[in-house]
């Protein structure tokens, strides 16, 4: 067999579809909040101070700088990076990286919290793996290990030296007589960069619930992006949270971020509440350390096929014969449908039939996750409440050996917020939550981040073009607007990484390399042409975003019918100015033909050099 169905897999006999279907809805119905987006506030006021602050690395006073450069990168999370590295392959010396962080990293510099690993399968996601000759310790591997990794990068290509780190961006403004971008930031800089790059990333806003009385409360109170060890015992890599053993905590959220810490607070806390408003469907982890007699056998470009192995099994779907070479929960509903397919001798299936047997698994899929929670939590009704009734995917899919587990804990209960669509009430001492106060020493937010919110929210940088000073959020203004994903109209030299109009790859950071590469090729032509500016004419602006549409893949009935998430706008629809509602996916407006084809859309517009649909200002 080339792959092999997962054990405890329910047959399709076993489920009833229909029955499943309206539990489904139901689920999702009583979780919609009418305000949306909008239930969830940014840490500003008593709390910004926390997360502008950098409790890692000491804040080295520093002149402000006036100067000219070629290229800005705003970030240096795993995109910045990649835009160093490509920049540096381009031989351009005049940049910088300029970043609020105190070091690179971008979320793994600002995530510490106990637990954290890598999600995906580390092979993958950690870039230029075979360039550098490094290899992750684990297929999951842990936060500080791809920090120290990313640094490594930045310091292998030399990027240090040019960062402006502790460096918050106030503004970018085109200046059409200069024809370059003059950034203002909060340290007084006027820097007048030719071409900026936009990696600010897409988990680096952390956002707060709109609690009623969240400001009021008394006790010790933190985000999970700013980890407080001195309040709770231990460090980073020897996390032993013994400074919690005489508090009560309680812990909002379950998502990702929850699901890998609740084990860790279960086991410190002397009482701990985790409040929980949609369940995360969780699978054994199967973690495992990085064989070395593996390592040997891998062939120069193996990284590549391991992506792309990926991303069908987790996006699109194996072809025939195909193994599996990720075996995780990411890839679970493609891999057991390829060995039903090799035991049905490989029928030719239309698209239309496999995404019929594909629905089919995904709830079998869910059926499977749903039973191991019975096999695991002892209180049958803590059980009840923990399993999620929703498709595949709808929720980020996670792994952990020891979350479920932790709820058999006598000091640990899980409390369901769902009836009321979260905490109800926080007090001067804890919270309340089904009409019942319980006091906590600690309220602790897995709460996420600024994902898909409104621009302004989201990228915390106004940007306004030079001819009317028009904002990139007004000129957007709910709808991308770009040529590729990566330039818009009237804000010329300006790139931005991200999903916002192009292909999507399950490796996040194969899309940044993709993007920046695509970036730098431009920066180069135009300044290799002698050119001062290159735009996107509205013309191909309009022809990309047509073209997107047309060949769009509808997906709205799933999307509808998911738990409100980010993905999906908080289970709210778009209205157009007719009424008409129209659900979409809220990271980006993602390229129908997928991955591949946008990679050969890049490189065909590259390799016809004409930088078609640019228009290059002297
Ligand atoms: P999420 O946005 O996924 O989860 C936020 C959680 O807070 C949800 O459970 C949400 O409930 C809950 N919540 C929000 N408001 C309330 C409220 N008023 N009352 C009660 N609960 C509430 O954030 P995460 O930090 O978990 O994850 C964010 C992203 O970070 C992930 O999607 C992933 O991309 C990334 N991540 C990646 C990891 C990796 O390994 N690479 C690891 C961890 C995170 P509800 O679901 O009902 O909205």
């Amino acid at each position: 067999m080339i792959n092999a169905t997962s054990p405890g897999l329910p047959s399709a006999e076993e489920i009833d579809i229909p029955a499943l279907k309206a539990k489904y809805r139901q689920e999702r119905d009583r979780r919609i909040r009418k305000e949306g987006q909008e239930q969830y506030v940014r840490p500003v006021d008593d709390f910004a101070g926390a997360y502008e602050a950098d409790p890692y690395t000491p804040v080295i006073p520093r002149k402000p700088v006036c100067e000219e450069i070629d290229i800005a990168v705003l970030g240096g999370g795993w995109s910045g990076i990649a835009a160093g590295v490509h920049i540096r392959k381009s031989g351009l010396t005049s940049f910088r990286h300029i970043d609020h962080a105190g070091d690179f990293g971008g979320v793994w510099y600002w995530n510490r919290y106990p637990g954290l690993q890598c999600d995906n399968d580390a092979y993958c996601y950690l870039p230029l793996l075979e360039e550098t000759g490094f290899m992750p310790s684990k297929k999951f591997t842990d936060g500080h290990e791809i920090r120290e990794y990313a640094q490594s990068i930045a310091k292998r290509y030399e990027l240090y030296e040019n960062a402006l780190f502790h460096t918050m961006v106030e503004s970018l403004r085109w200046d059409e007589e200069l024809k370059r971008w003059r950034i203002a930031t909060r340290q007084g800089d006027d820097i007048r960069a030719r071409f900026v790059i936009m990696a600010n990333g897409l988990l680096n806003i952390p956002k707060l619930p709109g609690i009623p009385g969240i400001h009021g409360f008394k006790g010790h109170m933190f985000h999970t992006a700013r980890w407080d060890y001195d309040y709770t015992g231990g460090c980073e890599k020897s996390p032993i949270l013994d400074k919690l053993a005489d508090k009560r905590v309680a812990l909002v959220g379950t998502g990702a971020t929850a699901i890998q810490l609740v084990p860790y607070l279960g086991k410190y806390a002397k009482q701990f509440y985790v409040l929980q408003r949609t369940p995360s469907c969780v699978d054994s982890r199967r973690n495992s350390e990085t064989d070395p007699e593996w390592v040997k056998t891998l062939k120069p470009g193996w990284q590549a096929e391991r992506r792309d192995n990926f991303h069908r099994g987790a996006n699109e779907r194996f072809r025939k014969g195909e193994k599996d070479l990720i075996c995780d929960i990411w890839t679970e509903v493609n891999r057991n449908l390829s060995a039903e397919q090799e035991e049905q001798g490989w029928p030719e299936l239309t698209a239309e039939e496999f995404a019929v047997r594909f629905e089919e698994m995904d709830f079998r899929v869910m059926e499977r996750l749903r039973r191991r929670v019975d096999a695991i939590v002892e209180d049958k009704e803590t059980a009840e409440l923990l399993k999620p009734w929703y498709r595949y995917q709808c929720k980020r899919p996670t792994s952990n050996d020891e979350y479920y587990q932790t709820f058999n804990r006598p000091n640990v209960k899980l409390i369901d917020v769902s009836e009321t669509q979260g905490v109800q009430r926080m007090t001067e001492s804890g919270f309340v939550a089904n009409g019942v106060e319980y006091e906590v020493d600690c309220m602790l937010f897995a709460s996420g981040y600024e994902v898909t919110s409104d621009l302004d929210r989201r990228w915390g940088i106004p940007v306004f073009e030079g001819r009317g000073g028009l904002s990139m959020y007004d000129n957007w203004n709910g709808s991308y607007k770009t040529l590729h994903g990566m330039m818009t109209h009237g804000f010329p030299n300006l790139f931005t990484t991200g999903y916002y109009q192009g292909g999507l790859n399950s490796t996040l950071t194969y899309n940044f390399e993709q993007q920046v590469k695509h970036m730098l090729y431009i920066v180069k032509e135009v300044l290799d042409r002698g050119a001062l500016a290159a735009e996107v004419s509205k013309e191909a602006q309009d022809a990309w975003i047509r073209h997107m549409r047309e060949t769009e893949v509808n997906k709205a009935e799933w999307i509808a019918s998911c738990t409100p998430s980010y993905f999906n706008n908080e289970g709210k629809p778009d209205v157009d100015e007719n009424g008409n509602e129209r659900y979409r996916f809220y990271l980006g407006e993602l390229y129908g033909p997928g991955w591949d084809a946008f990679m050969r859309v890049l490189e065909n517009w590259r390799s016809r050099g004409d930088l078609d649909g640019l228009v290059l200002s002297r």
